[in-house]
């Protein structure tokens, strides 16, 4: 694995978005599961019913995602343990992808740093195929299959990891995995002390 660090941001967190006062942003931050809590490391089910509910989770995951602010959410972050993601990378055009498979990667990767909303505050360099091509359905159960690159073929990566239960601290280095642990611990105690 290349150790080599690239300009390049990945992930799922967005910078920063002034439009949404903070109040919102944390309030959406609080429906999002975070290190530690055992929902992220299960594996989601097939979503079988292209139903009401199922539209009703989309838009809700859109809105979240937009609040947090972030560009990808996975299901399993908000506690809903099935296989539905959304990401926006394109903005105004939110897509969300039901049972999505990748079913190609390209061989030739690129290493960026990569932030998550379930792991708030520190980024790790992340080696991932530049280009994949994925297959899934979309709300109303209709097929979709196409190509992504570059920062959208991340996000897909990154999102289809959390319906496996895996996040980004397992697709670093043992070291960049020890330092974003130690960074996170250090945090925790600040915030404790503080009384926060
Ligand atoms: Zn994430």
């Amino acid at each position: 694995m290349s150790q080599e660090r690239t300009e390049r941001r990945g992930g799922e967190r967005r910078r920063e978005r002034p439009e949404i006062p903070p109040e919102r942003q944390a309030a959406a931050r609080r429906q999002i599961r975070t290190l530690g809590d055992p929902v992220l490391r299960e594996s989601a089910r097939p979503v079988e019913r292209f139903d009401a509910d199922l539209a009703a989770l989309s838009r809700r995951m859109v809105g979240i995602m937009r609040d947090a602010p972030g560009v990808g959410l996975a299901a399993t972050q908000l506690g809903v343990v099935q296989r539905v993601l959304v990401y926006e990378v394109d903005d105004g055009h939110p897509v969300t992808l039901v049972n999505p498979r990748i079913v190609w990667s390209s061989p030739d990767t690129e290493v960026a740093d990569e932030g998550c909303l379930s792991v708030p505050g520190v980024t790790v360099p992340v080696e991932r195929p530049v280009s994949v091509r994925v297959r899934a359905h979309d709300v109303r159960g209709r097929r979709l299959e196409y190509d992504a690159d570059d920062i959208e073929a991340r996000v897909i990566q990154h999102e289809a990891d959390h319906l496996d239960g895996v996040l980004i601290l397992e697709r670093t280095t043992r070291a960049e995995r020890a330092r974003a642990l130690r960074e996170l611990r250090e945090r925790e105690a600040v915030g404790s002390n503080a009384g926060l």
